[in-house]
């Protein structure tokens, strides 16, 4: 797995090792921690993605490697680019070269400012090619277009899953994300920094749901095209707001800030793919996912700047 020390793979080390597998990970802790990791991996590489080391053949290879918080992603997004770009050609070639299947972490950022909504697989999306945000959607966009080219001229055995905004227990307090930073501003009594006006919307998937998702995307005998993974639950930021308030049980303020260039009005899979290829859809309501994650995050105040317990 590349990535396996984040947020989303370490939830999917954790489940592929419960179900028997053995798991190498390759990370260069750009925005992911060594305390992420299980400890029963088998072999941890310290590598950059987009310049692997010689590596052995592997059965199926999840590439998950890259920053996803916009914050992350934008702080260098010449890296963030090749990440996306270069680094999922080097896990092609790997799949090429060892005949391995190989699952590929695509995203809903891929829609863009979606211009059709709910989202379909078959939308291709609305985005802006030199925008702030560009170098990840149009950096997932061209993995996406490599990696079907490789599929077309190499035979390659693909699996391409567009993830929608994910959250759940251990995710980094201060990855600036929209629910890490809630739950954290809320635990800390900060006011909730919303941007815009909180009328944009999400669709929040719990990790749990995402990671049975992906298992089943590299289960199954074949999955020719992209698939949507995420809750088709649509929220605005500002409900999320009273969601977490209700389920802290105390009032919250509210700080309203400028919303970035170029964010997503409206967001929300359409997941009949997913249904029918993967028998997949989501189980875990919002709110039951808010607190388990308000529980996580309690459970590891106070926490040091890498999001793990400091005591
Ligand atoms: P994350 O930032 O928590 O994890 C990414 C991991 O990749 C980190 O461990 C990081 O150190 C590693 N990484 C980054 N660049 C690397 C490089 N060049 N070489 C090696 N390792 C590198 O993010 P996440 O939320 O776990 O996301 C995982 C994947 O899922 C990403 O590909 C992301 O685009 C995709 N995704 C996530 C979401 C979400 O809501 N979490 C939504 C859409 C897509
Ligand atoms: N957002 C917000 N306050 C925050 C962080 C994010 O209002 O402290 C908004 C952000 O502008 C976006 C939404 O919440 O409209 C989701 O942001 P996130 O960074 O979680 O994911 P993405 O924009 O990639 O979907």
């Amino acid at each position: 797995m590349t990535g396996g020390a984040g947020f989303v793979g370490s939830h999917l080390c954790d489940s592929l090792l419960s179900h028997g597998a053995t798991v190498d990970v390759l990370d260069n802790f750009s925005t992911g921690f060594a305390h992420n990791l299980p400890p029963k991996i088998r072999r941890l590489w310290k590598e950059d993605v987009a310049a692997p080391p010689p590596l052995p053949p592997y059965d199926l290879i999840f590439h998950l490697a890259c920053p996803a918080s916009p914050p992350r992603y934008q702080a260098d997004p010449v890296a963030t680019f090749q990440t996306a770009v270069i680094g999922t050609v080097a896990m092609l070639e790997e799949a090429r070269r060892h005949r391995s299947r190989l699952l590929v972490a695509s995203t809903s950022e891929i829609y863009g400012d979606p211009l059709e909504h709910p989202q379909k697989e078959s939308y291709w999306g609305h985005v802006n090619p030199v925008g702030l945000r560009s170098c990840y959607d149009e950096g997932k966009r061209a993995a996406e277009t490599v990696a079907t080219d490789y599929r077309r001229k190499y035979g390659i055995d693909l699996r391409i899953v567009r993830i929608f905004n994910t959250y759940g227990p251990r995710m980094d307090p201060f990855d600036g994300r929209v629910v890490s930073n809630f739950i954290r501003q809320a635990l800390e009594d900060e006011p909730l920094t919303i941007y815009g006006d909180g009328s944009q919307s999400r669709s929040f998937c719990f990790v749990s749901d995402l990671v049975e998702g992906i298992l089943r995307a590299g289960r199954v005998p074949a999955l020719e095209d992209p698939v949507n993974l995420g809750n088709p639950g649509e929220f605005t930021i500002g409900e999320l707001a009273d969601l977490l308030e209700e389920v802290v049980g105390r009032p919250l303020k509210r700080e309203f800030r400028p919303l970035p260039a170029d964010d997503p009005r409206r967001r929300r899979p359409d997941i009949s793919r997913a249904r029918e290829r993967l028998g997949w859809s989501p189980e875990v309501p919002l709110r039951a996912g808010i607190e388990r994650t308000v529980e996580n995050f309690l459970g590891r105040m106070p926490w040091s700047r890498d999001g793990a317990p400091s005591s």
